[in-house]
């Protein structure tokens, strides 16, 4: 008879490295953590970060957390050396608990409750972002510690998601707005920014950066405050599925578009999509199938009210397959799990046959996604799950 104490089985160990793009290592993750998941590499994190600080040197790159709030891309970043970008309290207390330095975040909504102003405060934050005379008043409580940067709008009617109709004073209002500010003791360290997410190509940014450009001068010259930050926003784009645009050749024009600017201004940028989109993949399992019009539709644990609630919301189509090959292709369609009729992934797909239990994978689903799902019909969220934390780490969770 065996020993049962060795026949115990051992706990399986890590693979040291983990590629959570490859389907051996996709299956092992499901095995534990179960499924829907939202595999977030932090490998990948650090390798987009570098290519945008490589793209943009000198340029302070704050994570705009919206997109993929999660401890484990905040605590990679951090340790690369990035600083932060946070609009609700609820992101503050996010970086709060993890011990960030508040000199590393700025604070990016224009539109804010005093409380929220209050919380950011009081976690030691001390940039904040404003575009319109109401919004100024709310920081006389806090004068003497609190400095601004008041927010430009371009408009960008070909973007997919253009931000400049809701956010951001015109260029024409700029000058009005700062002396306002200046008056009520207010202290104005530059100007922001943002073009709209996944940019079709530089040029916004450019007009942006040179208009930014006049303003800042314009406003020194008034003696109106220090004027010596200029923000660039986010934006920068990623390919799904096609290509992705090359990093260093879409900034190339911002480069020399920042070089002109005088030595005394400090650039920064609010990187989210950039960072976070390729860093993740969504994994969801078959709950079933049913033939309807010569078409197989396969019924997943996540759908459009969960992790791919981008393709409502951010317009984002996410590559997807099936982990698992061989056979005929057939015409198919991939729904989510709710009675919702709406909550169709993706249809006319060539797939092999699928049953139940397989395994569905959509790709740079990083950015939008798990961030903005609900548990709509009461089916979970997918679990968040983050390997390779640290480099050269054991893939520790
Ligand atoms: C959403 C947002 C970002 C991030 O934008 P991306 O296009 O994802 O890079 C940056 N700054 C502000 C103020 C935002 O609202």
């Amino acid at each position: 008879m065996q020993n049962p104490r060795r026949a115990r089985p051992k706990p399986r160990s890590r693979p040291r490295w983990i590629d959570p793009f490859t389907p051996a290592h996709i299956r092992r993750l499901v095995a534990e953590f179960g499924s829907p998941l939202l595999i977030i590499d932090c490998a990948r994190v650090r390798t987009q970060y570098r290519a945008l600080r490589r793209a943009l040197p000198g340029v302070g790159l704050h994570y705009a957390l919206k997109p993929l709030p999660h401890a484990a891309v905040v605590e990679t970043l951090h340790a690369e050396g990035g600083g932060f970008d946070l609009a609700t309290t609820g992101e503050v207390q996010l970086v709060s608990r993890l011990g960030i330095d508040p000199a590393l975040c700025i604070h990016t909504h224009p539109i804010k409750r005093p409380i929220d102003i209050r919380n950011a405060v009081g976690a030691g934050l001390r940039v904040f972002v404003a575009d319109n005379p109401d919004e100024l008043p709310k920081f006389l409580p806090w004068r003497t510690s609190v400095e601004l940067l008041l927010r430009i709008s371009f408009r960008a009617p070909g973007a997919i998601c253009d931000l400049s109709r809701k956010f951001g004073c015109d260029p024409e209002a700029l000058p009005a707005l700062a002396r306002r500010a200046h008056e009520l003791g207010l202290r104005v360290r530059g100007l922001s920014f943002h073009v709209g997410s996944q940019a079709p190509n530089p040029l916004k940014h450019l007009e942006a950066i040179e208009t930014c450009h006049r303003l800042l001068a314009a406003a020194r010259r008034e003696r109106l405050g220090p004027f010596d930050t200029l923000d660039i926003g986010g934006g920068f784009p990623i390919g799904y599925g096609a290509r992705a645009p090359d990093i260093g050749r879409f900034c190339a024009p911002l480069r020399a578009a920042l070089a002109r600017l005088p030595r005394r201004v400090r650039v920064i940028a609010e990187p989210g999509r950039y960072i976070a989109g390729p860093a993740a993949i969504g994994v969801a399992s078959v709950m079933g199938r049913a033939q309807r019009e010569g078409h197989w539709w396969y019924y997943l644990d996540d759908g459009l009210y969960g992790a791919y609630s981008g393709q409502l919301y951010d317009h984002a189509h996410y590559p997807v397959e099936a982990l698992r090959d061989g056979g005929e292709r057939l015409p198919s369609v991939l729904a989510g799990p709710t009675c919702d009729s709406i909550d169709v992934i993706a249809e006319n797909l060539l797939l092999p046959r699928l049953k139940e239990g397989d395994l569905i994978v959509g790709r740079s689903m990083g950015a939008y996604t798990l961030a903005s799902a609900s548990d709509f019909n009461f089916f979970p969220r997918a679990t968040a799950v983050a390997v390779n934390r640290s480099p050269g780490d054991t893939g520790g969770v």
